[in-house]
């Protein structure tokens, strides 16, 4: 398949100041499209002027939710070359999350070369200022206009970038533990980034933002006692000097941070654990003053330490307001490599030619 370029006859004016980016507000000049038919297959992969797209009322994923996405970041290197980080973990992962909600397969090699065709023609909108970089969002959705439930007969696949700064603005991120709603459940789709996985938890996150709190964190969905993920994020604890993050049980998204995280923890050889974690065990662990940090790890804000939680009427006051010297050097070292400030020991900086 080859990929068709139109170029866009009326391109935006590029944001100015880094420090006023924010996070997926601001649209480059271009998206990829690649569009599936039964008995076809992918077919028509271009590249076209960003724009509304138009769909008949009766599509199916506006209906029944058949829809799954990405995300993953381009940067700008001090050298001036522009890399992604781990992109082929981000295919591989549509194509787990493809297969749970009855998506056609894609194929991951050319996904990639496509997603890095875009990144190229619109290189000039990358961001270079500490912190910022290009997010990309790819998407799949059925398209087939019918009301039937059924897996759909028709796809788009879509891929748009946003010149983004940092996800969270500085300090600690103050957590709330949600005990009542879940997110996932066993057999469920807590593994797949399906778009109904986040409407599901806007309830919970707008309560939470009332009390003062970033975002929520998630109990198991059969007891409500063991810790699953917060947001969009993997989380992380340090007990008594051992890293402790949830198993990847089938509810957790399996993050590539998560695995980036526990790859350079192990190749520190700082003891870390993939186990159960129950939430009253973090609770004892701050009673008796061995919670000596907690962070999340994601693509979206690398590594987010954490300085509050909540649990019903217990508050956990984490790390005295500072960032601890793990999160701190696990930030450090991710957004060294993935701007090539750093060597890149694990293979996971991908250039994009030209
Ligand atoms: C995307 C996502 C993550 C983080 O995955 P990364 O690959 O590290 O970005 C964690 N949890 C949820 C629910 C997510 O959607």
């Amino acid at each position: 398949m080859t990929i068709d370029v139109q170029k866009s006859q009326s391109p935006k004016d590029k944001p100015l100041d880094p420090g006023a980016l924010g996070f997926g507000k601001i649209f480059t000049d271009h998206m990829l499209l690649i569009d599936y038919n039964e008995g076809r297959g992918w077919h028509s992969a271009r590249i076209v002027p960003y724009g509304p797209l138009s769909l008949d009322p009766a599509t199916c994923s506006f209906h029944y939710g058949q829809l799954i996405f990405e995300g993953l970041k381009a940067y700008r290197t001090a050298q001036g070359k522009v890399v992604m980080f781990r992109p082929a973990q981000n295919m591989k992962r549509l194509n787990i999350s493809a297969k749970r909600m009855c998506i056609p397969q894609i194929d991951e090699e050319f996904a990639l070369k496509a997603i890095a065709e875009l990144v190229k023609v619109e290189a000039g909108w990358i961001p270079d200022a500490p912190g910022t970089s290009l997010y990309i969002r790819p998407f799949i959705m059925g398209t087939q206009p019918f009301l039937g439930v059924q897996a759909s007969e028709s796809y788009t696949f879509c891929v748009i970038l946003s010149p983004s700064g940092a996800y969270y603005k500085g300090g600690l991120a103050r957590i709330y533990v949600e005990d009542n709603y879940v997110r996932a459940v066993r057999g469920g789709t807590g593994f797949a980034k399906c778009a109904g996985n986040y409407g599901a938890c806007l309830n919970s996150q707008v309560e939470a933002q009332a009390q003062g709190y970033a975002q929520v964190l998630w109990l198991d969905g059969v007891e409500r006692k063991y810790i699953e993920e917060v947001g969009a994020m993997n989380i992380f604890f340090v007990i008594d000097g051992q890293v402790v993050t949830p198993e990847l049980s089938g509810t957790i998204l399996p993050g590539i941070t998560r695995d980036s995280v526990l790859e350079m923890l192990r190749s520190w050889e700082v003891p870390a654990a993939e186990r159960k974690i129950s939430i009253q065990e973090v609770s004892d662990a701050y009673k008796s003053g061995k919670l000596q940090e907690v962070f999340g790890a994601g693509t979206a804000a690398v590594i987010s330490p954490i300085g509050e939680l909540k649990w019903g009427e217990q508050i956990m006051d984490i790390g005295g307001g500072k960032v601890g010297p793990i999160s701190q050097k696990l930030y450090d070292n991710l957004t060294g490599i993935q701007t090539c400030r750093l060597p890149d020991p694990f293979g996971w900086v991908y250039a994009v030619e030209g």
